[in-house]
Formats: C-alpha cells, structure tokens, sequence
C-alpha cells in the first residue's frame, strides 16, 4: 500500500493523463504537452508534480500570469473571500449594489489620477479593453460623429483575446488573417522606439532621432484619418505579451497630444502594468499622462479572481450620459461580482501601501544579475523595469526545455517566443528574488548551451 504521499503524487500525475484530449490550455492542441499539476500553492511557492509523478517545488516566477501579486494563500485575501461568502458570493448588478462594488470603485478613484471619475467593472481584462473600445465609439456618436468608430494603435501591442480586443493586438501575433472578417481593421502605426530606463533615476535612454521621427509618423497618420477615429489604445510605456519591450515615455506624452488635437478618447491599457509593477503605481506616470480612460486587472483581485475595471475621466463620463443612449452600453452576468470586488479591496488597500518597497527589491536583484545572460550568444538583449525582467534570444529556443532547466533551479518560469523573463509576486523576499534571476541566467545558459549556440 502506498504512503499517503506516494497516492496524492500518483492521483496529481494522473491529472494530466486524464485531461489529454478532454482539456484545451491556452493556445495548446488538446494532444500538446503534458502540463505540471498544482499540488499546492502556498506564499511564492508552488509544489509541482510532473507528468512522470515527481514532487517539485518552485519559486513562481510568473505570479501566476502577472497576477498573483500578494502570493497564494494570503491569509488578509482568504479573510476577505471567506467574510464576503459568508455574506453572498454574487447578485446581479442590474437594478442592485452592494458594499464590496461601492467601496471598490471608491477606493479606485481615490488612488488613480483625480481626472478618472467614474468605474465600469467587467469580467477580465479582455472585457474591460471590449467596454473601453465600445466607450470610445459611443463618445464619438454622441459628438455628433458616428462615422469615426476606428482606433488607433501601435504595432507589438497586446490588448486580449476576445475579438473586439484581438483587432487592436499586434496584427501578427494577433492573428488578423487567419480571423479576418471576424476582427475588425483598425489604423496600425509602427511600435514606438525601443528605449531603457536606467541607473538610480531612471534616466530613459533611446535615440532622440528616432523618437522626433515616430511622433511625427503617427501624428500625420492620426490627421490623414482623423474622420475615421474614435480613440487610440496603447500599454503604457512596457509592450507586454506582444513582447515585453520598453519604449520612451515621450513617445506616450505624444499620443496625448495627437488624441487632445483630434479629440480621440485615449485608453490606457494598464492591466499588465498597474499597481506599481513597473516601478511607477501606474506606468502613465513615467509620462506624467493622465489617460481618459484607463482598464485594470490581474494584480487587481491579487490573482484571486477574474475582474477588470475601467476607469473613465469626468469630461468623457459626461458625453456618455449626454449620448442619446445615456448610458455605457455593456452589462455582463457577474459585472461587480462581490467576491471578486471583496478581494480586490483589500488587495489594492495592501498594494498602496506595500508596492514601492517590493518592487524596488525586485528590481535590484534584476539588476544585479539578470546582465550576466547577455554575455551568451545566443542572447541578443536584457532588460529590466521594475519588477519586470526580460532575457530576449536572437532565435526561439526550446521553451519547454527552458521551462525544465528553470524548475530544476527551483524556479517556475513560462517563456514564449524569444523571451525568457520573470514578473514574480511582489511578496519575493531578496532571497527569493535573487533565486528567480539566477534561474533566468543558468536556464538561459543550460539550454542554449545545448544546442551549441
Ligand atoms: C493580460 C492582458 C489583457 C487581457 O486580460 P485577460 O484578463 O487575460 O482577459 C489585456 N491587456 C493587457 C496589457 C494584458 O497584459
């Protein structure tokens, strides 16, 4: 008879046996790789069990896709599910409020720029970019210019995986051809200049050149089709899952010139980085920018729940209710679900008082020893913000190779493409994230070493 251990190795392992062919995982064929089964979750670690049934324990490098940002099982989250459940886990928002919705919006307010006013809650983020889009839409018919219903966006970008939100992700690794007739065409314009942020004051360094050359680009583009925009949507200075690149503040400080010139509603995407992740609490701070409309999510509930919001200036809020339709035109099933809002208040009351410090600790230890992966061949540039760190290959290398050699450093790390990096929970303690870099560097080498690079 098997120990008590050795079972729940064997039933975690069988997971993954019995959901080949019944499971679909994100952009996996249902016969693709066997996944780790979460045996545990616990602080920044995750205890693994592999498909041939070995236990192993990892530092999460990823926060659970840039969410997890307080760690699993955050005894102040659990207390805040458990006492919302304890009161009701959800009623429609249609006709009803509730405390956890309320005081959430006003918690957002309070700590985004006083110009945002007014808070739409969606499922994800996907979602929130959909209330974004059709926002901007609805503010130009109620202008008086229902033919401008285009956005406007950069090459790179990385906005969701509902429609609405595929059109406006890159048009490569967004699939547009392979879902054309379903994605509608927006006004692309070249991703602005790579640029870094370095040293004690984050100087940002890039080429003046070709930053004049971008904005002067994109602001005869937005003129040439400024009868047909309605907004421009942009991740604020970090390209996240379009490929985690930087790119000059100024280049940010531009399009809110070039959407105030042609009265475009300019959204922030702000899911990947808000809450401090960049090192600034939102990353439109590094351009001293004020979006009109700003979408919030993954750090939001801590990772605990799926919820978005959007966030809406006063003056666009306005023509809103001014439209004939008065009203912003979306209402989904669990709009402000309670738990979600519970959780999401004391995450974002313990962020505020908590992200600077964090990031700052990651950020050092990026620092210190993300560069060493740049001295490899195969490695073609480093980069760090915030509590972002980046290794970028000149040619994809075997992920899933990457994946392994990191565990067997103790860390979980997800590359895709030719990007190698780590966005840890922000609860890293020094230890743990010099742990994570070092596993960056020595997966980095193991595996390109391998195949002779
Ligand atoms: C993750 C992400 C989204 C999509 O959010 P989901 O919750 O996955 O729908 C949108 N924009 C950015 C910048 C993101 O990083």
């Amino acid at each position: 008879m098997p120990d008590a251990a050795t079972r729940e190795r064997m039933s975690c392992a069988s997971l993954a046996a019995r959901e080949r062919g019944l499971l679909w995982h994100p952009y996996e064929a249902l016969d693709g790789p066997a996944p780790y089964t979460v045996a545990a979750a616990q602080g920044v670690t995750l205890t693994l069990v592999t498909p041939d049934g070995e236990r192993v324990e990892a530092i999460d490098g990823m926060a659970s896709w840039w969410c997890a940002v307080h760690g699993y099982r955050n005894p102040e989250l659990d207390r805040a599910a458990e006492e919302q459940i304890g009161d009701f886990a959800h009623v429609m928002f249609g006709g009803l409020t509730h405390r956890p919705a309320v005081e959430l919006a006003e918690l957002l307010v309070e700590v985004t720029p006083p110009e945002l006013q007014h808070v739409f809650f969606a499922d994800s983020g996907s979602v929130s970019v959909e209330v974004a889009l059709k926002l901007a839409v609805q503010y130009q018919a109620a202008r008086g210019r229902p033919q401008r219903r285009r956005i406007l966006t950069v090459r790179g970008g990385y906005h969701g995986d509902t429609t609405g939100a595929m059109s406006v992700c890159d048009p490569e690794g967004g699939m547009h051809a392979e879902f054309s007739g379903l994605v509608a065409e927006q006004l692309f314009v070249a991703p602005p200049p790579a640029a870094s942020s370095s040293g004690e004051d984050h100087e940002w360094v890039g080429s003046d050149e070709d930053v004049a050359r971008w904005i002067a680009d994109v602001r005869a583009t937005a003129r040439a089709h400024r009868d047909e925009l309605a907004g421009v949507i942009v991740e604020p200075v970090l390209q996240g899952a379009g490929g985690m690149r930087t790119y000059d503040p100024r280049c940010l400080r531009a399009l809110r010139e070039i959407a105030d010139e042609l009265d475009l509603v300019l959204i922030a995407d702000e899911i990947a980085t808000g809450f401090g992740r960049t090192g600034r609490w939102f990353a439109c701070e590094w351009a001293g920018v004020v979006p009109d409309v700003m979408c919030v999510g993954k750090a939001l509930t801590g990772g605990y729940m799926t919820l978005a919001a959007v966030l809406v200036s006063g003056s666009v809020g306005t023509v809103i209710t001014a439209s004939p339709q008065r009203a912003l035109m979306h209402g989904p099933t669990f709009m402000a679900n309670p738990l979600a809002c519970a959780v999401a208040l004391q995450s974002v009351r313990m962020l505020r008082d908590t992200w600077r410090r964090d990031i700052t600790r990651l950020e050092t230890a990026f620092r210190e020893i993300l560069p060493a992966a740049a001295e490899l061949d195969a490695v073609e540039d480093v980069r760090v913000i915030g509590g972002v760190g980046v290794v970028e290959f000149h040619r994809a290398p075997d992920n899933a190779r990457l994946t392994r050699a990191a565990l067997e450093h103790g860390v979980w790390l997800r590359p895709f493409g030719r990007l190698l990096y780590a966005m840890p929970p922000y609860i890293c303690s020094d230890d743990d994230a010099r742990r994570i870099a070092h596993a960056v560097v020595h997966a980095a080498r193991d595996v390109t070493r391998e195949v002779g690079a």
